[in-house]
């Protein structure tokens, strides 16, 4: 099918504290569960549906990457003895059960969505595909990315950042536990310090456990500005995408 010129056309590149037109917008697997749980907890994922929600009347062109850490972790499930990437492509399909779940509860708010999914499952989802993806964006329907990147020995964090780039994303936004990147970790140490800002280069060096190096090496690549920051906060994310002063946002600078 032909597409129109004027589909393809990616926003302005934004300034890199926003606010921001396009954004990706990483969401982990335990999100979709209560602190220390598993699987997928009814309110919680209503909830994530909920904050979405704001951000698509908000006017923003939402697309999503789902993990599937709540479900499987290719790394844990090898150490049981199954094969590492037979692991991987099982956590794989957990991406695809969160990514269902998640439209179910978007669909349930009225907000038109998109699964895609970079492992074939015909019957529930369509196939990844760049083009696709931008036009439904374009045409105000949330984006929800399964499958991480398709291939074995990856993260979605890593899925992430490709997706970003791919779809003109201006920022990826990685929601956490924990309001942004701090010294120490907030919840034992009562000194720990938010930063507000970070390069690429300090969370690589650092080692800060933010994203894994490939995805940040990629963000770098695009000076894909990266901002981290607590999605279960009432009001966070709007205001993330507006460019204030929440998380910690990583660029070149
Ligand atoms: N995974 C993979 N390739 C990808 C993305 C994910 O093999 O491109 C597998 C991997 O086993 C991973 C699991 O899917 O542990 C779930 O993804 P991830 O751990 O990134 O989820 P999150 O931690 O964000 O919940």
């Amino acid at each position: 099918m032909q597409q129109k010129a004027s589909s393809q056309k990616l926003p302005k590149s934004a300034p890199p504290h926003g606010p921001w037109k396009r954004v990706l917008l990483k969401i982990s697997g335990e999100a979709f569960c209560k602190e220390g749980g598993h699987g997928i907890d009814a309110a919680e994922t209503n909830a994530l549906a909920e904050t979405i929600k704001g951000v698509h009347e908000a006017g923003r062109q939402v697309a999503v990457v789902v993990g599937g850490g709540n479900i499987v972790r290719g790394a844990q499930m090898a150490e049981t003895g199954i094969n590492r990437s037979t692991a991987d492509y099982m956590g794989m399909l957990a991406t695809v059960i969160n990514a269902v779940a998640l439209q179910d509860a978007l669909e349930r708010l009225g907000i038109p969505t998109r699964v895609q999914t970079a492992i074939s499952a015909s019957q529930i989802a369509e196939p990844f595909i760049r083009r696709r993806a931008i036009r439904h964006l374009e045409k105000g329907r949330i984006v929800i990315l399964a499958g991480g990147t398709g291939n074995p020995w990856m993260t979605t964090d890593t899925c992430a950042a490709l997706r970003a780039h791919e779809l003109g994303a201006e920022v990826l936004l990685k929601a956490t536990k924990v309001d942004g990147v701090y010294t120490a970790d907030p919840k034992k140490d009562a000194k720990a310090e938010r930063f507000k800002r970070l390069t690429y280069l300090d969370v690589l060096n650092k080692k800060l456990k933010v994203m894994d190096a490939t995805a940040i090496s990629m963000a770098m690549e695009r000076s894909l500005p990266i901002l981290v920051f607590d999605m279960k906060k009432p009001g966070n994310v709007l205001r993330a995408v507006q460019g204030e002063d929440v998380g910690t946002l990583i660029t070149n600078d």
